[in-house]
């Protein structure tokens, strides 16, 4: 049986909604005290008393919905009478489409690919270190949420601390702020996400946490194209989008895919990244082309998108990464590295093309 967690409680708790304020119990503030143990999950709905009767249908609503999770016996949901005033919707300008702001943060910068599995994450977490090595603030949000890897990656273990009841401080690895529900449930369990759970996990790791000042934010994001990339595009005040491609054929179609998806919710496309672009033989170093290399590059000028530049496949690289030593942090006078520094080079220049005043201004060597 799969350890239930209480993300994964607050997770399924925010498909919830209370219907008079239209808007999911976790966003409003209600569910308290949260114990779990041996499957056994007990919290508190936090209520204006007068409203209980009303409340008692969310009450069973959020009892249904914990206790449909995989790993859970039994649930118990008691109503409590409010200890402070209900907390706030996401207010301002722009609830809505774009609900979310972060008001410290300059640029925030999907890194996607049409399917899994052609480096996204590899490059995610190598592209952070090489802008925090041109002295960048940087930080990598993890939304990969069906296979989160930054934690592994960026070798960071541990759970993230709250500041207070509502946010909570994000986990550090090479000077590179991070944070990812892999942090709060386990590697290797696979997880099962329906849509508005995956919103609602999604959103509070973006809101709940305390970035503080940063230049860049990059979003590991899931791979594909489907619903949940799209509303996160929508959501989320992406300041433009970078798409990993490998160069076969078939990775570059789900790129096609990828562009057309930000293109349709007016993302900047910033540019391609070509991954396990060539071979590097890591005795020899010879460089062999396996797959028709520069595919991306040409689907690129195709598709009047930039290109940033090709990352070679080299068993450092996977090492490296699997290590918790990204190949830019643990050999950043490699080859493969500066292949890496070259393509964050370009995304932050295409970042300045794109004309934003609030792109970070860096200087180049
Ligand atoms: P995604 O996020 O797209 O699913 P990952 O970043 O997890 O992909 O990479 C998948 C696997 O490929 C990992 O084991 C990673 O170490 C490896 N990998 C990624 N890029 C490279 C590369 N350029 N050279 C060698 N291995 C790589």
């Amino acid at each position: 049986m799969p350890t239930i967690t209480e993300a994964d409680v607050r997770a399924a708790l925010s498909g919830v909604r209370d219907p008079a304020r239209n808007q999911d119990v976790i966003r409003l503030g209600m569910v308290q005290e949260i114990a779990i143990r041996d499957g056994n999950v007990a919290f508190a709905l936090e209520a204006d008393p007068a409203r209980a009767k009303a409340l008692e249908v969310v009450r069973r609503a959020c009892e249904q919905a914990v206790l449909s999770l995989p790993g859970v016996a039994s649930v118990s949901a008691v109503l409590t009478a409010e200890r402070r005033p209900p907390a706030p919707a996401p207010a301002g300008p722009g609830a809505g489409a774009h609900a979310i702001s972060l008001p410290g943060v300059r640029s925030i910068i999907a890194v996607a690919s049409g399917k899994g599995g052609v480096g996204k994450s590899t490059v995610t977490a190598n592209l952070a270190l090489a802008m925090r090595r041109r002295g960048l603030q940087v930080g990598i949000l993890d939304a990969d949420i069906y296979g989160p890897s930054q934690p592994r990656m960026m070798g960071i273990a541990g759970r993230p601390q709250p500041i207070d009841d509502r946010r909570i401080r994000p986990m550090a690895g090479y000077g590179i702020k991070v944070m990812s529900i892999g942090f709060m449930v386990d590697e290797e369990r696979p997880m099962i996400w329906r849509g508005p759970m995956v919103q609602g996990a999604l959103e509070q790791l973006l809101r709940d946490v305390e970035w503080g000042e940063l230049d860049v934010l990059l979003v590991d994001m899931p791979p594909g194209t489907g619903d949940v990339q799209l509303t996160m595009s929508q959501r989320v005040p992406l300041r433009g989008a970078v798409i990993v491609s490998t160069p076969q054929d078939i990775a570059l179609i789900d790129a096609r895919k990828g562009l057309n998806m930000f293109r349709r919710v007016d993302v900047p496309v910033l540019g391609f990244i070509e991954n396990m672009s060539w071979f590097a033989c890591p005795h020899c170093g010879t460089r062999t082309e396996i797959f028709a290399h520069g595919g991306a590059e040409q689907a690129a000028a195709a598709m009047d998108v930039p290109f940033l530049g090709g990352i070679p496949l080299h068993l450092a690289i996977r090492e490296t990464s699997d290590q918790g030593q990204p190949i830019v942090a643990s050999a950043p006078e490699s080859a493969e590295a500066r292949a890496f520094v070259e393509v964050a080079d370009r995304l932050a220049q295409a970042l300045q093309a794109a004309g934003t005043a609030a792109a970070p201004e860096i200087s180049f060597d």
